[in-house]
């Protein structure tokens, strides 16, 4: 039996063994709905992904204890991936930052003890409250799209455990983070605290609204999927900003989708890739 978060675990939609058959038929019609070259390569690529390559989870040891050989092996799967999705991302490949920065973070710290052992594993794992901790190459795509400087300041919706926080804190100057579960906002305010990641401020609330004191932002990612693009978040992006947020119903097939705001403040918005996250909780 395959590993399995629940329709919650917040991933790229792929045909591996942890993907749902109810995911893959949902994937399979649109594909059939959609024509188009892109959409047709993308589907090559989820397929190529499949026959390949996996997370081989070595669990920590003792000469181990900082799963050093785990991290290492999740980014060479993610490196390795990050070609086959190219086409769609417009990117090459997962710049050498982002998985310097993924090759650093501590993901077994973010995760809860009992799945400890799959922290590097490549899937979402499930961290309280019905939520999850995304998969590490859905972290990476949207890092990597977010195209992070070291002067950025950059908005996260949907603290979760803090890893993706986490990750962002090496590559910008400051991560302002906001969830809506006080319990996981709690938990990640004292994990990051304690593991040193002076750079992120954190927030109870409604990401929906974004932090306007905190704004403009040079990036915005939100992991959670919402039904259109929150108002307030494209008003909180810098011009020449870019957003990275996943879009569709929930627990539908739903589309990561890349915002970006130019000089005019003309909002551009590209569809990249099939993807499947919690949804955007508040009502607004
Ligand atoms: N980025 C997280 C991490 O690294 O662990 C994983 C995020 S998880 C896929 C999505 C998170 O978004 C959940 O923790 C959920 O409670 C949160 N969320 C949902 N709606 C939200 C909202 N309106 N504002 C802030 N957080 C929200």
């Amino acid at each position: 039996m395959g590993f399995r978060v629940g329709r919650s675990g917040a991933r790229l939609v792929i045909g591996k063994a942890s993907v749902l058959m109810a995911e893959k038929r949902l994937m399979r019609q649109a594909s059939a709905r959609q024509s188009g070259r892109v959409s047709q390569r993308l589907t090559a690529a989820a397929v190529a992904i499949i026959s390949g390559i996996a997370a081989s989870p070595v669990p920590a040891t003792a000469a181990d204890p900082d799963y050093a050989a785990e991290r290492a092996a999740m980014i060479r799967t993610i490196a390795t991936y990050s070609a086959e999705v190219s086409l769609a991302t417009g990117r090459d490949r997962i710049g050498e930052e982002v998985l310097e920065a993924m090759g650093i973070v501590p993901r077994h710290e973010f995760v809860p003890e009992d799945v400890r052992h799959q922290a590097y594993a490549d899937r979402p794992l499930p961290i309280g409250y019905g939520q999850t901790i995304s998969q590490p190459f859905i972290v990476a795509i949207m890092t990597d799209l977010l195209q992070v400087a070291l002067n950025h300041v950059v908005l996260e919706i949907g603290t979760g455990s803090g890893y993706q926080a986490a990750v962002l804190a090496h590559l910008a100057r400051q991560v302002y983070t906001i969830e809506i579960i006080p319990g996981l906002a709690n938990g990640a305010a004292q994990r990051l605290q304690r593991l040193g990641y002076a750079n992120v401020a954190t927030r109870a609330g409604d990401g929906y609204y974004g932090w306007a004191e905190a704004a403009p932002f040079d990036g915005i990612i939100v992991t959670a999927a919402a039904s259109q693009i929150p108002p307030p978040l494209i008003q909180q992006l810098k011009t020449g900003g870019r957003m990275v947020i996943p879009i569709g119903a929930p627990f539908a097939l739903q589309h990561l989708v890349l915002v970006e705001v130019d000089d005019e403040r003309k909002v551009r918005t590209r569809q990249l890739l099939p993807v499947q996250f919690v949804p955007l909780a508040g009502q607004h």
